[in-house]
Parts: C-alpha cells; sequence; structure tokens
C-alpha cells in the first residue's frame, strides 16, 4: 500500500487536477517542479498561488501537503532551441511536432523527480500527461511513462509507480475530475490561480481562466471548458 507521493506539479490546469487527486488518495504528498528558463515566470508563481488557495481552502488536503520543490533544469534551455525557452512564434515544424516540444524533457524530468522521490523515500510518482489532447508530445505517450517506470525502477534499484490519471480523459474529463475530487470550490481555484497560457499572458479573465485566448494551450482550456459547463464552444 502505497502512502505517499510526489506530483510533477507546474501550476497548469492539469497538474494542479493531479495534485488534488494525490491528496484525495495518499497522506502524504510533495510536489515538484523544475525551472528551465520558461519564457514566463508566471507559471512558477502561479504554482505558488495554487498551493496556497489549496491550503486556505481545503484543510482536509492542507493537513497532508509537504515540502515543495523546485529543481533547476535550466541545462534544458542550452540544449534545446524552442518556443517554450526562447522568444520564438509557436508553430508547426516539418516532422510535425510543434516547435513548443523540448526534446526529452518529459525524460529528464521524470528521472529527476524519481531521484527526488527516492531521497525522500516516496514511491509514487504523479504526473498530467495525456494522449488524449495529445499535442503530439512523444514523451507524454503511455507507453513512454511505462517504459520509463521501468528504467525508473531497474535503474535505482527501488520500486517506482507512475501515475498518469489524466492519461485516456480530455480537457472537459480533467474539469469534471476536479468537480467530482473538490467540488466548485477546487474548479474556482483552478480558473483563478492555474496558469496555461504559453505566452504567459495574465491581463485578460475568461470564464476559463486567464490567458491569451489564441495560443494553443489557452484554445484547449477554452474548448475543454466549454464542453464542460455546457456553453457553446
Ligand atoms: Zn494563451
Amino acid at each position: 500500500m502505497h502512502t505517499s507521493a510526489l506530483v510533477l506539479f507546474s501550476g497548469g490546469q492539469d497538474s494542479t487536477t493531479c495534485l488534488a487527486w494525490a491528496l484525495s488518495r495518499y497522506e502524504r504528498v510533495e510536489t515538484v517542479a523544475f525551472d528551465y528558463g520558461q519564457r514566463h515566470r508566471i507559471e512558477l508563481d502561479a504554482r505558488l498561488n495554487v498551493v496556497r488557495a489549496i491550503r486556505e481552502g481545503f484543510p482536509q488536503w492542507a493537513a497532508k501537503l509537504g515540502e515543495d520543490h523546485l529543481l533547476d533544469a535550466s541545462v534544458l534551455g542550452a540544449v534545446s532551441d524552442t518556443a517554450l525557452t526562447r522568444e520564438t512564434a509557436i508553430a508547426m515544424q516539418a516532422n510535425g511536432l510543434p516547435n513548443t516540444f523540448v526534446p526529452g524533457r518529459n525524460l529528464l524530468f521524470m528521472t529527476l523527480a524519481a531521484a527526488l522521490a527516492y531521497r525522500r523515500g516516496v514511491q509514487v510518482l504523479v504526473t498530467g500527461v495525456c494522449e488524449t489532447d495529445f499535442s503530439g508530445y512523444p514523451d507524454c505517450r503511455d507507453d513512454t511513462m511505462k517504459a520509463m517506470q521501468v528504467a525508473l525502477s531497474l535503474g535505482m534499484d527501488r520500486r517506482f509507480l507512475i501515475e498518469t490519471p489524466l492519461m485516456w480523459i480530455d480537457k472537459a474529463a480533467t474539469w469534471t475530475l476536479a468537480r467530482t475530487l473538490g467540488g466548485a470550490p477546487l474548479v474556482d481555484l483552478i480558473v483563478e490561480h492555474s496558469h496555461t497560457c504559453y505566452l504567459g499572458e495574465r491581463s485578460q479573465r475568461h470564464a476559463w481562466g486567464y490567458g491569451c485566448g489564441q495560443c494553443p494551450a489557452c484554445q484547449l482550456r477554452a474548448q475543454g471548458f466549454a464542453r464542460f459547463t455546457g456553453a457553446p464552444g
């Protein structure tokens, strides 16, 4: 029986839902994020706001919420040239992947998270990767995560479990899952505090939260929210 989990928590809609999912299941939940020269520090600020709002609004979860970790993964910026690490317009590339794809990013994150979990005595890693609203990121695939679970468990001689609660659900179902886990207060918290927009835009508040409304991340989030609430998308 696993009692503790480490959630890869970026402060977005998906990872906030995963954090709530973990808090509803495990006795102790820690969080980790990676600073890799994101174009916008807003993401890293959002996660602190989400954690604070959970502590204030969900006392039954606050007691389980353990240490938060921020690891420097800036080496990614040195080895890749993508729209997430540089001031480049978001576009599709010739290979069919958006230029927001950072090669090896999730592989590196899972490895760092497992090393941290090893030290903290945590066996379960929770990540919000998803094949359903698939951006084409090969390191978000279920097969990739299963292979990582085997590789990390063998390579560290410690049995790790990688949980991916969002793998087979779409963005509308992710909002529904949030409502199931924490009711309307959790949905409101995610709308208000989580951040998804690739452009780091937070001046405009929509029904689904803050964002430019135009980038691929905003469009996915807005369309999912519209389906969730039954409003015209
Ligand atoms: Zn946006």
